[in-house]
């Protein structure tokens, strides 16, 4: 019933040059596929080049942030305006990196999630725990609520455009996946937070990403759970033959 989706994080990775034969060798072979939605998320830079290529493919454009205001004196954002100007699909919201290093938090992340709806781009909400967090038995209760904080005021209407990616901060970029089995707890977990907000019908529409050192070694133990719609792949999307092996799983 949830069409999984494979988006590629390519975080601050790829010139423009880069960015074309990535992507170019990409839509090459993962043309005629169909059953799993692809987004491809480019640093800014390499949003407008992306687009072009990805002209009558079908799939999708992402940016990895956003500002929520739609214009003003704000220097180095980029607005909800501009990435739809770009042609955007998706923006990555809330990514553990941006809540580490720049200073990223629970109401941000719901500003920005509104921001982007508010403007016909799908959001992809980040949510994950620390090492320490899951070692003191806190995952729980942090997933739940950086959950209920993202979504916050989010109506229910505009529930189903809103995809979610539960990063274990400890996988990602480690090597150190989580288990598939872990991970589908955790999602059911997110699912069960949004049926409690706004009931079981609209939490089954939404979809689920595991991202964390998915790759292609692993990426069907994860999509064959029934909690797990998808991936949000970072460094295995940087090439073409691997993030190719994973989106055809
Ligand atoms: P890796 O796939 O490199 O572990 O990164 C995951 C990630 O952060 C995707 O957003």
């Amino acid at each position: 019933m949830r069409k999984p989706i494979i988006a590629g994080n390519w975080k601050m990775y790829k010139t423009i040059p880069e960015a074309k034969e990535l992507v170019k060798g990409l839509v090459t072979k993962l043309a005629g596929l169909d059953g799993v939605e692809v987004v491809f998320c480019p640093p800014f830079t390499a949003l407008s080049t992306v687009k072009e290529l990805l002209q009558g493919t079908g799939h999708g454009l992402g940016a990895q942030d956003l500002y929520w205001k739609e214009q003003g004196a704000f220097t180095g954002e980029v607005s909800p305006l501009m990435l739809k100007d770009v042609g955007c699909d998706y923006v990555i919201i809330g990514h553990s990196e941006r809540r580490e290093h720049f200073g990223e938090t629970d109401q941000t992340v719901n500003q920005k999630a509104k921001a982007a709806l508010a403007h016909g781009i799908k959001p992809i909400i980040c949510v994950g725990e620390s090492l320490a967090q899951r070692e003191a038995g806190e995952t729980s209760a942090l997933i739940k609520g950086q959950t209920e904080k993202a979504l916050a005021e989010i109506a229910p209407s505009e529930l189903p455009k809103v995809v979610i990616a539960y990063e274990p901060i400890w996988a990602i970029g480690t090597g150190r996946s989580s288990t598939a089995k872990d991970a589908n707890e955790v999602i059911g977990l997110i699912r069960k937070t949004i049926a409690g907000m706004y009931g079981h019908d609209l939490a089954e529409q939404v979809r689920i990403q595991y991202g964390g050192s998915v790759k292609p070694e692993n990426v069907k133990e994860y999509m064959e759970q029934p909690e797990i719609d998808g991936a949000l792949v970072g460094g295995a999307s940087l090439e073409v033959e691997s993030f190719f092996r994973i989106v055809n799983y």
